[in-house]
């Protein structure tokens, strides 16, 4: 990873003119329920074909006013990340690989035919956001402001064609820790029915629809007891590809780490990519390739498939306790977190609060 070395571009400051009181302020970051707090403001920036990017600004937070033609609610041509900004104990704060997320971005901008924003506006947007809304950035034990960026097609016009014309912007929202109460395995209903991306789709991309097409199988899960379901992918329907929100590994008795190979359904994320070096930093066989279901299921069996876990930004990392699907069952080892899984959890979460060294030059001040 490499710090941008390119200047950020200037972001035009309009502060609201009703901020929310201090008080009040602090009470909403104290315990916030996720994704239900937001700050003050939101950075933004404008782009139509033949003008480009334009218009950078960060604005009272509020409703966007859209024409109901408006193309985004209509063809989905929609994009996101997420990432977080972590207090450390000294008062600064800071993000980790933000520039992974803004090549994500990118990659996705691609697939959706939406137009790329650069890295520096990027990170120009969050770091403007973030200096302006500063006071909402929670300073308690495994808490962050969960950035979320976005981009969608603004142009009201009901023609199917890539639209000429978006918006960019970051919202941001206090969070508490993921595991209030100390880190719980969760159980997975592996769902041989619904898949949420297919070959030459666009599961490897960060788009709203992905996550439509998981919500019926995830809402089907929860209601016989599972709390999220794992994807099986689409071509042949017998290997492992990921949960709606979060990539998945699972450990060997012998140490392996393996976690599905990115064969393009599969979104690429940054807690995975960053588990697979702190696993090779420790001297673990670290594998990236296809893991059938049959395979998982006969080492959960015979006991030398002896962890699984799923990992994201906003959980980090979340052990799974229970494996199920049509017709079997699974206690993955005797339920509780492993000790690798916990082990990377505490080291990853180390770094993100500036507790261990960053020997990756992952973090970056903002
Ligand atoms: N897969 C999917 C489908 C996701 O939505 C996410 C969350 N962005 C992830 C994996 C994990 O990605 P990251 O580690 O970058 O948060």
């Amino acid at each position: 990873d490499t710090s941008p070395s390119t200047e950020l571009p200037t972001f035009e400051i309009r502060p609201t003119d009703t901020p929310t009181p201090d008080a009040e302020r602090d009470a909403l970051t104290a315990a916030p329920k996720f994704g239900t707090v937001f700050t003050d403001h939101m950075a933004r920036v404008s782009w139509s074909d033949g003008t480009g990017w334009h218009d950078r600004r960060v604005e009272r937070y509020g409703p966007l006013q859209l024409d109901p033609a408006t193309a985004v609610l209509h063809y989905g041509q929609e994009i996101f990340e997420g990432l977080k900004a972590y207090p450390h104990a000294d008062g600064s704060v800071w993000t980790f690989r933000p520039w992974a997320n803004a090549a994500r971005l990118a990659r996705s901008a691609h697939r959706l035919a939406l137009p790329v924003l650069s890295e520096a506006d990027f990170l120009g947007a969050i770091t403007a956001l973030v200096a302006t809304d500063r006071a909402w950035v929670p300073t308690g034990d495994e808490a962050s402001l969960y950035l979320r960026p976005f981009m969608y097609a603004s142009e009201a016009f009901l023609g199917v064609r890539p639209t000429l014309e978006a918006e960019f912007l970051v919202i941001a929202s206090p969070v508490g820790p993921y595991f209030a109460g100390g880190v719980k395995p969760v159980s997975i209903w592996v769902d041989d029915e619904f898949h949420r991306a297919g070959p030459g789709g666009t599961g490897d991309a960060k788009c709203g629809g992905n996550y439509a097409a998981s919500l019926l199988p995830q809402r089907q899960a929860a209601a016989q007891g599972y709390d999220q379901v794992c994807f099986l992918d689409a071509a042949t329907n017998t290997l492992l590809e990921e949960l709606g929100g979060m990539n998945v590994f699972v450990v060997r008795a012998d140490g392996t780490v393996a976690t599905p190979e990115l064969t393009g359904s599969i979104l690429e994320g940054v807690t995975r990519s960053s588990i697979l070096q702190l696993a090779r930093d420790a001297g673990h066989g670290v594998e990236e390739r296809r893991i059938p279901l049959a395979e998982v299921l006969t080492g959960l069996a015979d006991g030398s498939i002896t962890e699984v876990f799923a990992c994201g930004t906003a959980a980090v990392i979340t052990p799974i306790g229970r494996l199920a699907g049509r017709g079997w069952e699974h206690t993955v080892a005797d339920g509780e977190p492993g000790a690798l899984t916990s082990r990377l959890r505490t080291e990853l979460t180390d770094i993100q609060y500036g507790r261990a060294a960053d020997r990756h030059g992952w973090m970056h001040r903002l």
